[in-house]
């Protein structure tokens, strides 16, 4: 019997930041793909709402929640040691959570620039270092890091987020090097500007807007849909020789000046 390589059936995948946003549809597409999913974010309570969301649509054996700061590395231990004990071990890390903070460089304070690259690389490098330490005596593992645009532009007001998102790109390379002789696939989505909740006031923004689709060679924004696909096919054997890369999910943009 053909086997379709996209099916994410018995695997285990913990999306961090999927409390909300972005997340939380990524997580709803690796569930739609078959996996068991382990949803994760700060807050306890706004959690337990996106899993009873999820699990009305996909059950509540396939939905699991683990609550943990990314930016701290006992928690993080721990918060993996809970994602394994109720989900089983994760063949996919997602590393989607993450902050914005805008302010030109010469206001920005270093606690501010400290809290963003904490959030938005070194948990990167936290998470996907303690997913990895269990992955790699399996044989097996796959790790995507969210980027974003930022990850190879940069834009006024945003210099730690465009710092973090730029190093996670070659930290995406560095855990490639590293890891992918021993059977991991190391790969990260970089999105372009997304309608969410966050990103509503831009869209109402009638100058802002007509920028974005006039930059935009698709001519309009994303949306959480036009994610989930790329994030299924590097959660899947369909992608099982793709490492290092990252793949700029964003109508064009990052390709023309
Ligand atoms: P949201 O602000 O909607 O959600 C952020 C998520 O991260 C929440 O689940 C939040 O948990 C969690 N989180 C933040 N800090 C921590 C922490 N210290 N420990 C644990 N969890 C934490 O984000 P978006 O959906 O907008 O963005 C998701 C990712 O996509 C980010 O990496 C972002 O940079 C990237 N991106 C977003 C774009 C957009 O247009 N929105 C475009 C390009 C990239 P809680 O709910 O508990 O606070």
């Amino acid at each position: 019997m053909e086997t379709n390589p996209f099916d994410l059936t018995g695997r285990t995948a913990l999306v961090t930041g999927s409390s909300r946003g972005i997340g939380q549809a990524l997580a709803a597409g690796l569930a739609a793909a078959g996996a068991k999913v382990v949803l994760h974010g700060l807050d306890p309570s706004r959690l337990e709402l996106s899993r009873k969301a999820l699990a009305e649509r996909f059950g509540d054996d396939r939905i699991a929640a683990v609550a943990f700061d990314i930016t701290d590395e006992p928690s993080v231990s721990l918060g993996v040691a809970e994602a394994e004990e109720k989900a089983g071990p994760v063949d996919i890390l997602v590393n989607n959570a993450g902050i914005q903070h805008r302010v030109p460089l010469l206001d920005l304070a270093v606690e501010d620039w400290n809290r963003v690259i904490s959030t938005d690389l070194t948990s990167a490098f936290l998470v996907g270092r303690e997913v990895a330490r269990r992955m790699l005596p399996r044989g097996r593992g796959k790790i995507i890091n969210i980027g974003s645009v930022q990850s190879d532009l940069a834009r006024p007001t945003i210099g730690a987020y465009t710092a973090a998102k730029g190093g996670l790109r070659n930290l995406t390379r560095a855990m490639a090097a590293e890891w992918a002789g021993s059977g991991l696939q190391i790969n990260a989505v970089a999105p372009g500007y997304i309608h969410t909740e966050m990103t509503q006031a831009l869209v109402d923004d009638v100058e802002f807007n007509s920028w974005i689709c006039k930059r935009t060679p698709a001519g309009r924004w994303g949306t959480v849909d036009d994610l989930t696909g790329p994030v299924q096919w590097l959660a899947s054997e369909a992608s099982a020789y793709v490492n290092g890369q990252t793949i700029f999910i964003d109508g064009g943009m990052t390709a023309v000046v």
